[in-house]
């Protein structure tokens, strides 16, 4: 015997087996057992919520002759004569079906008007249902409103929509509409338990659970993923599976984003994703468990208590619910919300889930404590090129800023690079100076405030020169060939390359301002790295007092804080952000939170 689907086996025949849509199933009752009958009924709901069914369980309930064929019109239909086992095997003669998504055309609407003028081949009534009528043409609307208007006795009208807006109103105000409702995903895990019971399929509460969200309020859903779920789980459920199936994630990396988020911690969201990555995890199944999660918080924070003791999902829901404000919550569900519909878009949806995460970073209702804004310098999101260069100094605010307002949540400052062994005033640059400068500014910046058009006044200015990029090229090569450590290296970065005269041995001048660097020991050191790197067998360097203008430090500055305005420009004019600053009158963008790659 051929496996039937559960959706095709377990559609309701009767009003009774119909779930969750109890207000239409008693209007329909009562106006069937008084014989009350309207000749244009509409359904609306979305997909799979059982439009088609109610109008076959209608069509058999006007049709049907009883076991015995002396029935007349019936609330509950026998389900044995021959107009009920006719339209339950959609082959009634009377019973009509058009989908109007693939039939919207005039012609076809012509065609079965024209059987319109027939009177039932054996039935009571004929009765026309036509699905997703909203998407019949005008053309077709203005055709069937004559015949609506003034019907035969024997024709009866089931229209069904997703859609009902698009339909003219001249064909709304003839007909009778009922609204199904999306069911609640416990109805949907009720429902599947009796289905799973009577099919003697072992099942346990987690995958049902799993399944009655994952059905969208859609019976027809919930079955057809049960029935893939027992394929898939080799003729059981079980949680792991199902969860497998369809993407879905264990509620504990949702919860992990919320925390990182809660504490400023990119470091941590970053390390989130990463996991899910290299696990196999879906980053849509994350977010979506991350919108459900916050969702939760949500109830929770408006009215505690509210949500039930004995679901499994309650305790984290609460726990977290205490660690932010309630329109901190409300912020980061739309950008999770909001963010589901992008993630499609993303090349790959992990990068999409690190981008809206980082989204979410950036933003903080107004009034949130200061001493976040020293929190929201994840180190792992600081520019790459940090990492060797000099001006890298930078990288540590922590050397800058004021550290007495860090919580225990601070991201972990990054260890000091491995070049600084001496005292810190040694390594107190101006370039240090001028990167910690834009975290500097004022937590009560302005909402939308533009990006800053010139650097701060401290930063020191770059006016290339002529032999500008042969040193910074140099010198780079230097620091990739690590062939200059701690003071030396520190002497290539904030020197200036004035002049170079040829040799034998070539002689270079270089202009260094602080007296500290122009040592007779770290010219040496340089000098011996610069000759290796040339392959020259001398080199001689001379080192002379003076300002500079051009030195790869401040290249590296100026680079970077072009990339910080490009990456808060970019921000800035992102059309989502835009839109959540416009809803969230009191969500600001985090001064210092925004980092370019
Ligand atoms: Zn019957």
């Amino acid at each position: 015997m051929s496996y039937v689907v559960l959706a095709r086996k377990y559609r309701p025949r009767s009003f009774a087996e119909m779930v969750g849509q109890d207000a239409v199933v008693r209007a329909l009752t009562h106006a069937l057992e008084q014989q009350r009958l309207h000749h244009a009924y509409l359904f609306t709901g979305t997909r799979g919520i059982g439009k088609t069914t109610v109008s076959r369980i209608l069509a058999k309930s006007l049709n049907c002759t009883g076991a015995d064929g002396s029935g007349g019109i019936t609330a509950t239909p026998c389900g044995v004569c021959a107009a009920c086992t006719e339209i339950d095997g959609d082959r009634y003669i009377d019973y009509i079906e058009l989908d109007a998504a693939s039939n919207r055309g005039i012609d076809e609407i012509r065609d079965l008007l024209e059987r319109a003028a027939y009177k039932p081949s054996i039935g009571r009534f004929k009765v026309f249902m036509i699905d997703e009528a909203h998407q019949l043409t005008k053309e077709s609307f203005n055709a069937l409103l004559k015949t609506l208007e003034e019907p035969p006795e024997y024709l009866k009208f089931v229209l069904a929509t997703t859609d009902p807006e698009k339909m003219l109103p001249t064909v709304l105000s003839r007909c009778l509409q009922f609204n199904l409702r999306p069911m609640a995903p416990e109805l949907v895990q009720q429902h599947l338990a009796q289905v799973l019971k009577a099919e003697c399929v072992t099942h346990d509460d987690a995958s049902l659970r799993l399944l009655g969200r994952a059905a969208r309020g859609s019976m027809r859903d919930g079955l057809s993923l049960t029935d893939q779920a027992i394929a898939f789980g080799g003729g059981r459920l079980d949680v792991e599976g199902v969860r497998a199936m369809l993407g879905s994630v264990d509620r504990s990396h949702a919860a992990n984003f919320v925390r990182a988020l809660a504490a400023r911690d990119g470091r941590a969201l970053l390390g989130g994703v990463d996991a899910l990555r290299e696990r196999g995890l879906s980053a849509a199944g994350a977010l979506e468990e991350m919108t459900r999660l916050l969702q939760q918080m949500a109830i929770e924070q408006a009215v505690p208590g509210a949500l039930p003791d004995d679901e499994p999902d309650t305790a984290v829901a609460r726990e977290l619910a205490a660690l932010l404000p309630t329109d901190e919550t409300q912020l980061l569900y739309s950008l999770a919300l909001h963010g589901r519909q992008e993630l499609n878009l993303a090349p790959d949806p992990h990068a999409g889930l690190t981008m809206i995460l980082l989204r979410a970073l950036a933003f903080a209702p107004a009034g949130s404590e200061p001493t976040r804004l020293s929190q929201t310098i994840p180190a792992a999101m600081a520019p790459k090129p940090a990492a060797q260069a000099p001006a890298a100094v930078a990288a540590q605010p922590a050397r800058v800023a004021p550290t007495p307002a860090r919580s225990q949540t601070a991201v972990r400052e990054p260890e000091p690079p491995s070049w600084i062994d001496e005292p810190p005033d040694e390594i107190e640059t101006a370039g240090g100076r001028a990167a910690v400068a834009p975290l500097a500014r004022p937590v009560s910046a302005p909402v939308a405030a533009p990006p800053p058009a010139s650097p701060p006044p401290e930063a020191p200015v770059l006016r290339p020169t002529p032999l500008g990029d042969v040193w910074a090229g140099l010198v780079a090569r230097l620091e990739q060939g690590q062939r200059v450590a701690a003071l030396a290296r520190e002497l290539a970065l904030q020197s200036e390359l004035v002049e170079q005269q040829a040799g034998p041995p070539p002689l270079w001048r270089l202009r260094v301002e602080r007296e500290s660097l122009r040592t007779a020991a770290l010219r040496d050191k340089l000098t011996a790295a610069l000759a290796d790197e040339l392959g020259l067998p001398a080199l001689r360097l001379e080192l002379e007092d003076g300002s500079v203008q051009d030195t790869p430090a401040r290249r590296i500055v100026a680079e970077r804080q072009r990339r910080q305005q490009e990456a808060e420009q970019i921000i800035h004019a992102d059309p989502l952000v835009l839109q959540m600053l416009a809803e969230f009158k009191t969500a600001r963008i985090v001064p210092g939170s925004i980092k370019p790659h």
